[in-house]
């Protein structure tokens, strides 16, 4: 893989904005280089452009380099910047699977880049071959996601490799579920595979989905790149002052993920017993994809009882389908007990 050509050439030429972080990151006593207001003490300076010290944390959980960690304002913001980074509007375009997260398809959109969709199988899983034949020499970027939203299920890892030792360009796997998974992150991989970049986040299983903080993990050089084409300030103190401190809290992470994966086997011990209920798609999320007689109907039912799952019924394969998150016990049997009456 060459780099320098799968990038932009504007964002390989262009000289990144230098903040006066960047300009001097030593201790001083008297900082009067950033135009702060110097009275409201604690929120008055700019934060750590690269927030090293929140990213050491983040390392030692990860077991990865700091260099090998970006972090955004949510997943969103580095899926936007692979697009940035790496495709020419109009030019360039991109290659995922489908059904599959929409923000890829969005972020592709908003750039001006075309996004090309090859079917799942019918088990929802990745056919290597078929997603290789829909690229070209202007593909620089395919989107992986495992476990998918909003199937639940992990995609095949040997597809997934053969994906990643066939193509020239970027392979974005995004783990947003990786933590309620019984298979292993990529993350390990990452050395092997140059041309792979893995996104995780801070909203699902960490439980914070409100406080906007996502990963990308790939090689020192493409996190560099992110950090080029970034905000400066992309990620606020509150957020990474909030996040260093919930880093510390992995046991009870572990229960949680423990409590809710009871509770997805809770729901996929009781759905199936109700008559309206065709299928149960095996899942690796804290989500369980729920096929129906009639979605749209049982949909705007459970809504007007106040239960909100997500209608899936006009994704591709997804005909008939609801979303249903694993909530707490209370919820999954209120959604149950609900589900019961109608
Ligand atoms: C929920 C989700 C995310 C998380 O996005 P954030 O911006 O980090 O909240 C990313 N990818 C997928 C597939 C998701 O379902």
């Amino acid at each position: 893989m060459n780099l320098q050509q799968l990038v932009r050439k504007n964002v390989w030429n262009m000289k990144p904005y230098s903040s006066a972080r960047d300009e001097f990151k030593g201790e001083a006593s008297v900082f009067l280089d950033a135009n702060e207001n110097p009275l409201n003490d604690k929120y008055n300076r700019y934060p750590d452009p690269l927030q090293w010290s929140l990213k050491q944390k983040i390392a030692k959980v990860k077991n990865i380099a700091s260099e090998n960690i970006f972090l955004g304002n949510g997943s969103d913001e580095p899926i936007d910047l692979v697009i940035r980074i790496f495709c020419e509007p109009r030019i360039d375009n991109i290659v995922a699977v489908d059904p599959t997260y929409g923000m890829y398809q969005v972020c592709a959109e908003v750039n001006d880049i075309e996004y090309r969709k090859v079917l799942l199988n019918e088990n929802f899983d990745l056919d290597a071959q078929k997603l290789l034949e829909k690229t070209d020499r202007n593909t620089k970027l395919i989107f992986l996601c495992s476990p998918n939203n909003p199937t639940g299920n992990l995609l095949s890892r040997e597809e997934i490799k053969k994906v990643l030792d066939s193509f020239a360009g970027i392979v974005v796997v995004d783990e947003a579920y990786i933590d309620f998974a019984s298979e292993a992150t990529w993350l390990n991989d990452l050395e092997k595979y140059p041309n792979l970049i893995i996104l995780q986040t801070f909203s699902k299983a960490w439980g914070l989905a409100a406080v906007r903080l996502g990963m990308a993990f790939a090689s020192a050089e493409i996190i560099k790149l992110f950090n080029k084409v970034k905000y400066p300030y992309n990620v606020n103190i509150l957020t990474q002052n909030f996040v260093g401190d919930e880093l510390d809290k992995l046991e009870l992470r572990k229960q949680w993920i423990a409590t809710l994966l009871e509770g997805r086997n809770y729901l996929i011990n009781e759905l199936p017993k109700l008559p309206f209920v065709e299928k149960i798609y095996p899942t690796d999320a804290n989500f369980i994809l729920v096929k129906v007689e009639d979605a749209n109907s049982l949909y705007k039912q459970l809504a007007d009882k106040g239960v909100i799952v997500r209608n899936r019924n006009s994704v591709s394969l997804c005909a008939g389908c609801l979303r249903i998150t694993v909530g707490t016990d209370k919820e999954n049997e209120m959604l149950i007990k609900t589900l019961r009456t109608l």
